[in-house]
């Protein structure tokens, strides 16, 4: 039987093509096109933009996107093995899907959106996603080259990129991820959802890039973080040390007696501009 888009059912796919997951790709295919559809929809209106889809396996996901109406869809995946299954959905959503094929950790994924509104859409291994969205919030321009990023990580680490001041999940990712967008999470997605099952839940986080962050050096920022959080049960004063810290506290007014989990966004930047 035909799915949705009158493409054959992943299931089908995955076995004609010998898509046996390999875990050093931390493949975790999803296999139910209503649910990435959830996911697709959750990146908003795609019909003007092009997404930028990094990991597309046997398309799970990309079919979504192009299904919901994405005017153009540029995929990067690593394996090889997915090449036949992507070249369907090419030939069946003509002109629509361009798929590249390398490492995305190594390509400069800025380039392949030259000139189009971007939105990034990705379903990726735990650590290939972090990477990409520390790459992704340091840009050195900005407002940076896409719209939004909508992706997939560890229910943990969602956690992280969207916490506020005084929550035991906020540190260097919920400073950098709260200094330059507005992140959410969307939903949760049950292990079951995968193929095959990973050990967690795992939850889709939708950020769209603030216009005007406040301006402040991003790899200083990365040092006081570091700093800062390196000894997230310290005070201040001491935490702060090896970079200067009486002094920056006197600059900025902040009391040395706080611990870093409890500096707002802003605070962060003031340190930031007074290193
Ligand atoms: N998007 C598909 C889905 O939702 O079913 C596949 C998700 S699977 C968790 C991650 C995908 O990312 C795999 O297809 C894997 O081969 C690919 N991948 C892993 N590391 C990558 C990298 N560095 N660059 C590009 N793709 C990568």
């Amino acid at each position: 039987m035909a799915s949705l888009d009158g493409l054959p059912p992943l299931r089908e796919v995955i076995e004609q093509h010998g898509l046996n997951a390999k875990k050093s790709l931390g493949q975790n295919f999803l296999l139910d096109l209503n649910l990435t559809s959830k996911i697709a929809r959750s990146a908003g209106d795609l019909t003007q933009t092009a997404v930028l889809e990094v990991g597309p396996g046997p398309g799970g996901l990309t079919r979504a996107l192009l299904l919901n109406g994405a005017k153009k869809v540029i995929a990067i995946e690593r394996d090889e093995r997915c090449r036949p299954a992507l070249e369907e959905i090419a030939a069946h959503y003509p002109g629509r899907l361009e798929v590249i094929f390398g490492d995305a950790l190594k390509t400069d994924i800025g380039a392949l959106a030259a000139g189009l509104p971007i939105r990034i859409v990705a379903n990726l291994p735990y650590n290939v996603g972090t990477e990409l969205l520390i790459r992704w919030l340091t840009l050195p321009e900005w407002p940076p080259y896409y719209e939004s990023m909508t992706l997939m990580f560890q229910r943990e680490v969602a956690q992280r990129i969207v916490a506020a001041p005084g929550s035991d999940a906020y540190g260097r990712l919920g400073v950098l991820a709260g200094w330059r967008t507005n992140a959410k999470i969307a939903f949760d997605v049950p292990p079951q959802a995968f193929t095959p099952p990973p050990k967690v839940t795992s939850s889709i986080v939708h950020l769209v890039p603030r216009d005007a962050p406040l301006p402040a050096d991003v790899k200083v920022l990365g040092r006081v973080t570091e700093a800062a959080f390196g000894q997230r049960r310290k005070m201040l004063r001491q935490s702060l040390k090896s970079i200067g810290g009486e002094r920056l506290l006197a600059a900025t007014g902040i009391d040395g007696t706080r611990r870093a989990e409890t500096l707002s966004v802003a605070e962060f930047v003031a340190l930031t501009n007074a290193v």
